[in-house]
């Protein structure tokens, strides 16, 4: 049976952020202020994870995504993804910065993980450690190779244009297309407490076509389905290119998605405060049906979208990607 919550919407989506660390400080994601990480003990266990996904799984939900932080500094990682497959779950994918992704890329698809996306926001090995405040590229290239290998695939590379920083790249990432059956995602920039002045920064779908249609007439794939992207091939490419837009272009009313939270608390809405925590009453002892209660009730409160676009409404702006998952 579809679970479709209370705007018709059908759920069958959850991000999972497993881990609120990250060995990168990207500019635009890592919060202004430094802040604690949580402790050990307060991170959902592989078991917790997986307990909850499979309720999830019986409701409906067919795609996870594993995310953070990154993922990949999580030890058990390889046995999580492993338990999860055993769920049921039918995609099951993963975002990295694949810094340490081509040692791991193997044994993750062996152990069930479907795909990846990768994070690489400049292809200038200068830029990538400015931006990053530490990242090698050359390590991010060795993960794309070695995810291509693996097969995890399509490989899907994420990109946030950001005005002044990254921009004049743009056509640089769309003509990887061209050789590469890669899809690269053009992701608006999302404001992340106040570290960059994200109207001026965030580059529309619009502005990004304009640049992108002097390499050549850009074909639409498929209008939206159930995913955010809208999808482009420019003509005579083997990648794609697609455009996730959730400010000039919001994506509420199709959006079929949950979160987790690395300490435990299921987020209906990114930009919204309303979270359900399942990890105390989980520690606390409860049923798998009054966790199933939980979970129901998470998808019943799911708000009708987050005003982003509007600039009378309020919405909630997160103090970090890398604790709720980007
Ligand atoms: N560490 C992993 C990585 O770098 O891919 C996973 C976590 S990261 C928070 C997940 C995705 O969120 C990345 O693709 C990143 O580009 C995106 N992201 C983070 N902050 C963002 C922002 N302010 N606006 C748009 N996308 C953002």
């Amino acid at each position: 049976m579809p679970l479709i919550d209370s705007f018709e919407r059908h759920i069958d989506y959850l991000r999972i952020s497993i881990t609120d660390k990250c060995n990168l400080r990207c500019v635009y994601c890592a919060p202004s202020k430094p802040q604690r990480n949580f402790k050990q003990s307060e991170i959902l266990t592989l078991d917790e994870i997986v307990r909850f996904v499979r309720i999830a799984y019986k409701h409906g939900l067919i795609k996870v995504r594993i995310t953070g932080g990154e993922p990949l500094l999580r030890n058990d990682i390889v046995s999580l993804i492993s338990e999860i497959k055993k769920t049921g779950i039918r995609d099951l994918s993963m975002t990295t910065n694949g810094i340490m992704l081509a040692d791991a890329a193997q044994k993750l698809k062996m152990a069930g993980l479907d795909r990846v996306n990768i994070s690489l926001d400049t292809l200038n090995p200068d830029k990538y450690r400015d931006m990053t405040k530490m990242g090698n590229i050359n390590q991010v290239w060795d993960a794309i190779k070695e995810a291509e290998r693996a097969g995890l695939s399509p490989i899907k590379l994420n990109v946030v244009p950001i005005r002044g920083i990254n921009d004049e790249e743009v056509l640089k990432f769309a003509s990887l297309t061209f050789d590469k059956d890669y899809h690269i995602r053009f992701i608006e920039l999302m404001p992340v407490r106040r570290n960059i002045d994200w109207r001026r920064s965030c580059i529309t779908k619009e502005e990004l076509m304009e640049k992108i249609s002097k390499l050549g007439d850009l074909i639409q794939l498929e209008f939206r389905g159930k995913g955010p992207s809208r999808n482009y091939r420019i003509k005579g490419a083997k990648g794609i290119i697609g455009f996730i837009s959730p400010v000039s272009d919001c994506f509420c009313d199709y959006c079929n998605r949950l979160r987790l939270t690395a300490d435990g608390k299921v987020r209906p809405c990114l930009f919204s405060d309303i979270e359900i925590d399942i990890k105390t009453p989980m520690r606390h002892g409860i049923s798998d049906k009054e966790l199933e209660s939980l979970f129901l009730s998470a998808v019943a409160v799911k708000p009708a979208g987050h005003y982003l676009n509007k600039r009378d409404k309020s919405f909630s702006v997160p103090a970090s990607m890398s604790k709720i998952g980007g």
